[in-house]
């Protein structure tokens, strides 16, 4: 399954809880389009069953590439570029020129993924697949390229792979060669530190309103009067912890959840808190930390 970067959760957690500066506001608008094309692309190749790998950080010497999608098909590696730009952009040397942004031609940055595979597949058919997956984007200018998929192309992707003889023996092989030079992406992730906000506490439906009602000990159940969601309450207790974990990036006391989550009563924050995270500290000042420890262990800040 496909997780959003650390980032894009510490920004999503932040939202409706933090005034953030336009800047981070359209950081935050460029990743999560960028991850909901990713997400796109992991449903177009959904059917093709074969070997498949998401998010890859690849490093060969002092090169690093990132993958958003690889597939494994007989002696083809073939990996697929999510774009996920709206409006119409034109070609411009070695640009894409949009409505709203400017951006480095894929067509040309593919290259640099393709040399990287193949020095460490050398005897391997990579192919670097770009995939155009808004269906409101249009480029003015024909692309003279092949393995360039624009939305209504889904199936001619589909057709393209299935093609490909089937050998799993080349493709464990494959995908064990490439493994091998995967590396952490949490060091290319730096998050911001959380004291440069003001955040608001409290206990936040995913429309990012807040559950403002009173809650009674042992109640099941949430209505959320933004949306009208009914949430089940321990789950949106978890939620957002998770959410805090994601702006703070460390453990958190049971004193400070029961604070986060108000106005949920103490005796839920407790039980969630036992049952979904570690428990670590001493007796009294323990403290309650993510069951993926991973996700707390890099916390490297940056300050705008
Ligand atoms: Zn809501």
């Amino acid at each position: 399954m496909r997780e959003a970067s650390l980032l894009l959760q510490q920004l999503y957690a932040l939202q409706g809880r933090a005034l953030l500066p336009t800047q981070l506001q359209s950081e935050f608008g460029r990743l999560r389009f960028g991850f909901q094309g990713e997400l796109i692309v992991d449903e177009w190749v959904d059917s093709v069953d074969c070997l498949k790998a998401e998010d890859l950080y690849i490093q060969c010497k002092s090169e690093m590439v990132q993958l958003d999608k690889v597939i494994f098909i007989g002696n083809h590696v073939i990996v697929i570029d999510a774009k996920n730009f709206s409006g119409n952009y034109y070609v411009d040397g070695s640009l894409l020129v949009g409505p709203r942004s400017t951006i480095e031609n894929p067509i040309r940055s593919r290259y640099r993924t393709e040399k990287i595979l193949k020095s460490i597949l050398p005897k391997v058919n990579v192919v670097v697949a770009i995939a155009f997956v808004n269906k409101k984007f249009n480029l003015n200018d024909p692309i003279e390229s092949e393995y360039v998929y624009f939305h209504h192309e889904r199936m001619k992707l589909i057709k393209d792979l299935t093609r490909i003889d089937r050998d799993m023996q080349l493709e464990e092989r494959n995908y064990n060669q490439l493994l091998s030079y995967v590396v952490s992406g949490d060091r290319f992730q730096s998050l911001y530190d959380a004291r440069y906000f003001d955040v608001n506490k409290g206990l936040m439906c995913d429309c990012r309103a807040f559950v403002p009602i009173e809650i009674k000990e042992r109640q099941k159940y949430v209505q959320c009067f933004g949306c009208g969601k009914r949430h089940i309450l321990r789950e949106l207790v978890k939620r957002n912890i998770d959410e805090w974990m994601s702006i703070y990036s460390r453990p958190i006391s049971f004193r400070e959840a029961v604070d986060w989550c108000e106005p949920a009563k103490k005796s839920t924050v407790h039980r969630v808190l036992n049952e979904n995270y570690n428990k670590t500290g001493s007796r009294r000042k323990h403290m309650y930390e993510c069951k993926d420890f991973s996700k707390l262990k890099y916390i490297k800040t940056k300050i705008n």
